[in-house]
């Protein structure tokens, strides 16, 4: 149909602020890292392995810094094990927030965010942050060996578990194309990778940590057809039997989600199947799609 492919995420005002979905991603992923960095000296012992049931009780939510405004209003989730949800909402609405708040960078106003039917300041946090997965809009590599890169989700990986990860992340084919395959440099002083290339090894990054939970900050900058269609395949492996919460731009994405939740400054407004949610036609939702569809006829009108 004339949605599949079609990037939400790029219609300005009604998906937009990228810049800033970016910068939150990034923050994440440096905190995340530094987790990462510290089990280098200090593997963890006895690793909690998670179910990923996450549920959110009444969770209200303001920034420290701007306690006024109200950023998350009485959200209630609940997320079984396995399930593939899509956050979707105009910028601003609180998605990125919401992913923070359950990576527990900030206390809540109000409520709970319960993980295993268990409340989530409970766990050890490095214990917790061990069970997620992150791939972010924009992923950014380290100085170092590809090997490296992928190895960071898993210090102690063997050879065969690294080359495992980057073959279901469709990395491996154009790895071994560079001459030092694994050992190959990236970053600065390194090759350039195109950006399906290095989200690929951020997945099999995440493959290798092999995380009950997974979130992904959906790229809403178009790759080639060809890289679009790997990266999509790697990141269907990857959420394979995985909490998968999604912060979705694209319809084929949000169309093969378990549920839709729709935030609107900060409530959820909306809750159910891409079908469920379109028979309400003067729903928010459907607006949304409207939208995209409108918009999707002018350009070709214009052509
Ligand atoms: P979305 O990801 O849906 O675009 P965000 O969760 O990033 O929305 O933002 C929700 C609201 O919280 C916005 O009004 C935004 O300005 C505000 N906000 C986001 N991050 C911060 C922060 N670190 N400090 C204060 N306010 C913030
Ligand atoms: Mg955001």
């Amino acid at each position: 149909t004339m949605f599949i492919g079609g990037s939400i995420g790029g219609l300005g005002d009604v998906y937009g602020n990228l810049q800033k979905a970016v910068g939150a991603s990034e923050r994440v992923l440096e905190i995340l890292n530094l987790e990462d960095e510290f089990s280098h000296s200090k593997p963890f012992e006895n690793k909690l392995r998670l179910d990923g049931q996450i549920e959110f009780s009444s969770v209200s939510f303001s920034y420290p810094t701007r306690k006024e405004i109200h950023v998350l209003k009485d959200i209630h989730l609940s997320i079984r094990p396995g399930e593939k949800i899509a956050l979707v909402g105009h910028s601003g609405a609180g998605k990125s927030t919401v992913i923070q708040v359950l990576l527990q960078f900030y206390s809540l106003d109000q409520g709970q965010i319960l993980i295993d039917g268990k409340a989530v300041q409970d766990y050890p946090l490095e214990t917790y942050r061990a069970n997620i997965g992150i791939v972010p809009q924009e992923v950014i590599l380290f100085g170092g060996s590809i090997r490296e890169n992928i190895a960071y989700g898993k210090p102690h990986a063997t050879e065969e578990e690294i080359y495992e990860a980057a073959r279901k992340a469709n990395a491996l084919d154009f790895i071994d194309s560079f001459p030092d395959k694994m050992e190959t440099l990236v970053g600065e002083r390194g090759v350039k990778l195109s950006g399906g290339q290095r989200q690929r090894i951020a997945i099999a990054r995440a493959i290798l940590k092999d995380p009950a939970i997974l979130i992904l900050d959906e790229a809403t900058s178009s790759l080639d057809a060809q890289s679009e269609a790997l990266v999509q395949e790697a990141l269907d492996e990857l959420m394979q039997g995985r909490t998968s919460i999604i912060i979705a731009h694209r319809l084929a994405t949000i169309r093969k989600a378990d549920r839709i939740y729709v935030l609107e400054e900060g409530s959820i407004v909306e809750e159910g199947s891409h079908e469920e949610l379109l028979q309400d036609k003067s729903g928010i939702y459907s607006h949304l799609i409207q939208l995209q569809f409108d918009l999707k006829e002018e350009a070709l009108s214009e052509q």
